[in-house]
């Protein structure tokens, strides 16, 4: 049994996908919650229980954190921390213009609320922030009396709540170990393994951990592409190599390339934190290269199965978003591929299941500008002469082969994820490519 944590007062700056999830999940766990965003229009509809992202089991979470009065909403950041023995950072860390992490948004938050937290209170950054930030945050701060830890976070989009409440670990960085432990026993309840260390330590774990998942991602594509060139199979490959328990099953699915708000900008900031310490990271370099080369690699290959150019042509696209049961567009590999066969002239129709009535928010008008999104996905087909499938939705497998077939101009399927049957595509007639496979 896992003991029940003592309710704390906890206030987590930034609502999105990480904030959020945080917010929710330290209220579920029974601390007492208040989550901020300087949108002013998002925390309204938090606090009405509108829920702003796509994300399984958070709108519940939401709902049952708000009606037990345990979670709330502002975006007033000085008074939550005032209020508050442990405040969150779960604010973005872009990437900068030249590589590295954009940190401007931490010492911005930390800053603000400086002059206002508690003594010997607790200031946890939860953002992805290079080696050292913990030392940004406390000169923010400007406080001697106050702790700074670094908690970073290993949620996974789509599967966040679960993540959060059932992680592989809770990884705690702290120069003071009662503060660490003071962050740890907010955790009580979960009954995760505990990994407690120093800042740097901390801040190195979540950089290293996305580069290792990116690292295997783009192995598995370059192995895709051995396959193509000697007629191997990768789906059965997969099975061989992840059967090996040093190797396992997991990360190990071919694609269009990995994408998301992490690996891309986290991969490019451990190579600029690596080269500022002196090392040169050939092999994250070279892995990032290869993901970039996966994108021309899926574009080239649907531009050789309309016959050598898109050109005015229409293109069908299953799935925008960086990954199922997401909404979150950022760095999609989706978009790469679309931007590439858009800049060799195709008008790309596309259907995606986190736009279900095909209205695209306004938060996302910029990421989609040219593309036209459809609110079904046999009404993407019509007409096109290629359908690609560029995100795993679960929905795509269970397609009506049929249907498809009326719709294309050509039975013609580009399957970015090997999701598709294809025995069944190819007995009916459709010219079916998958990645590493003949
Ligand atoms: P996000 O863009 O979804 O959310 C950040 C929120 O912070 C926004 O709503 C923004 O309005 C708000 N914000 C910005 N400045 C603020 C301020 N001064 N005061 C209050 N609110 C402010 O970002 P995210 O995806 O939640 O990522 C946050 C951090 O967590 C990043 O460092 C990211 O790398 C890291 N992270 C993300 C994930 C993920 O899957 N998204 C997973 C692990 C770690």
């Amino acid at each position: 049994m896992t003991p029940t944590p003592v309710s704390k007062k906890v206030c987590v700056i930034g609502s999105g996908y990480v904030g959020l999830t945080t917010a929710v999940c330290f209220a579920h766990l029974g601390h007492d919650v208040t989550c901020t965003d300087i949108d002013a229009d998002r925390v309204a509809r938090l606090s009405a229980g509108e829920c702003p992202i796509l994300e399984h089991g958070l709108p519940e979470l939401l709902a049952e954190g708000l009606a037990s009065g345990r979670l709330d909403f502002s975006t007033d950041n000085a008074a939550a921390a005032a209020a508050a023995e442990f405040t969150y950072l779960c604010v973005p860390t872009p990437q900068g213009d030249d590589g590295s992490a954009d940190l401007s948004y931490i010492p911005a938050a930390a800053t603000e609320i400086g002059p206002h937290v508690e003594a010997r209170s607790v200031v946890v950054n939860k953002s992805t922030v290079p080696v050292g930030s913990t030392l940004v945050v406390e000169r923010a701060l400007g406080r001697s009396d106050v702790f700074v830890v670094s908690n970073p976070e290993f949620l996974r989009e789509g599967t966040a709540v679960h993540d959060f409440l059932h992680p592989d670990r809770v990884v705690v960085g702290a120069a003071d170990r009662s503060a660490a432990m003071r962050v740890a026993e907010l955790y009580d309840g979960i009954g995760a393994t505990l990994i407690i260390t120093d800042p740097p330590s901390a801040e190195t774990i979540k950089y290293a951990a996305n580069a290792f998942l990116a690292t295997k991602l783009s192995f598995v594509n370059a192995v895709a592409a051995v396959c193509e060139a000697v007629g191997a199979d990768m789906n059965d490959v997969v099975v061989g190599i992840g059967s090996d328990r040093r190797i396992g099953h997991e990360f190990l699915k071919p694609g269009p390339g990995w994408g998301g708000s992490c690996f891309p900008k986290d991969s490019r900031a451990l190579v600029r934190i690596a080269e500022d310490a002196g090392y040169k990271f050939d092999l994250l370099e070279g892995v990032i290269a290869v993901n970039l080369e996966q994108f021309d690699r899926v574009a080239a290959r649907a531009v050789e199965m309309v016959g050598g150019s898109v050109a005015g042509a229409t293109l069908a696209v299953w799935g925008l978003t960086f990954k199922a049961r997401t909404d979150d567009l950022r760095d999609s590999p989706s978009l790469e591929v679309i931007a590439r066969l858009r800049a060799a002239g195709a008008h790309v129709r596309a259907y995606d299941p986190s736009m279900p009535d095909g209205v695209v928010p306004g938060s996302k008008a910029a990421a989609l500008d040219g593309i036209e999104v459809v609110a079904d996905p046999y009404d993407a087909c019509d007409g096109a002469a290629l359908l690609l499938v560029l995100t795993e939705w679960d929905e795509f497998r269970w397609l009506d082969i049929d249907a498809l077939g009326d719709r294309l101009a050509e039975r013609r399927i580009l399957d970015g994820r090997n999701l598709l049957d294809r025995e069944a595509l190819v007995r009916e007639g459709f010219a079916y490519r998958g990645i590493g496979r003949s």
